[in-house]
């Protein structure tokens, strides 16, 4: 039965996290576990809330138009590249978009006249193929759209090099999280979420101070 499959990998991935915030002195409650159902069907994904997950991720619109609708009472989190012509019709169904990774798409979702939690998306990795911001130029970019009406931007998100070893990924983390202190200082904002981390590397990035982990081959890889 695939929910007795996800009751105990969600069991080992609570027991990862409680190590992980044993080990750094961080409390199990200042992390949030968003399952990214973009590999599994509606079926599986609605297993979730029952199981004590009720924050789900998108990486495609069209994936998350389908699935919200389908779950509706779900808390959705975007976390794809989000084109401006899908603004309109993606941004309503989410809870938070996690990947704002242009200052036109902030003025995009500016524009919706509503108040929509966003974080800005960082290329700490600097590879060419990822989406984000180049950590050097957040700074000015986020003071601009740091005062776009109708954005409350809450944050940052990063996504790692793939490695085998996670351990290769902290520094990734420990920068993100530097930029975000940054930021405070700079914004006099709080800007408490840092979503980082994903199936392999999760346990490093809530050691440095990951609030959002997006999980998804770890759950659902296999099912059906
Ligand atoms: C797919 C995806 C994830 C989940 O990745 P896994 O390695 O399967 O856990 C997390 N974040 C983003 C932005 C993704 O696209």
């Amino acid at each position: 039965m695939n929910i007795d499959t996800l009751r105990e990998r969600l069991a080992h991935i609570e027991s990862t996290l409680a190590a992980a915030c044993a080990k750094s002195g961080r409390s199990r409650s200042d992390v949030r576990l968003v399952a990214v159902t973009k590999t599994t069907s509606v079926e599986v994904a609605s297993l979730l809330p029952s199981l004590g997950v009720n924050d789900l991720g998108e990486s495609r619109p069209q994936e998350l138009w389908k699935k919200a609708e389908a779950i509706p009472s779900a808390c959705w989190h975007f976390i794809g590249h989000l084109q401006r012509n899908k603004v309109e019709r993606t941004i309503p169904l989410c809870s938070l978009i996690h990947s704002v990774d242009t200052e036109r798409l902030a003025q995009a979702i500016s524009a919706l006249g509503r108040t929509v939690p966003v974080l800005l998306e960082v290329n700490c990795s600097r590879e060419e193929a990822k989406g984000g911001f180049p950590p050097e130029t957040l700074p000015e970019v986020a003071e601009r759209i740091a005062a776009l009406p109708g954005l409350d931007w809450q944050g940052l998100m990063t996504m790692a090099a793939h490695s085998e070893n996670p351990e290769d990924c902290r520094g990734t983390f420990a920068e993100l999280r530097a930029l975000r202190d940054d930021l405070r200082r700079r914004t006099g904002k709080p800007l408490p979420h840092l979503s980082m981390g994903m199936s392999n590397d999760y346990a490093v990035a809530v050691e440095e101070g990951a609030t959002l982990i997006r999980l998804g081959s770890i759950l659902f890889a296999n099912l059906e």
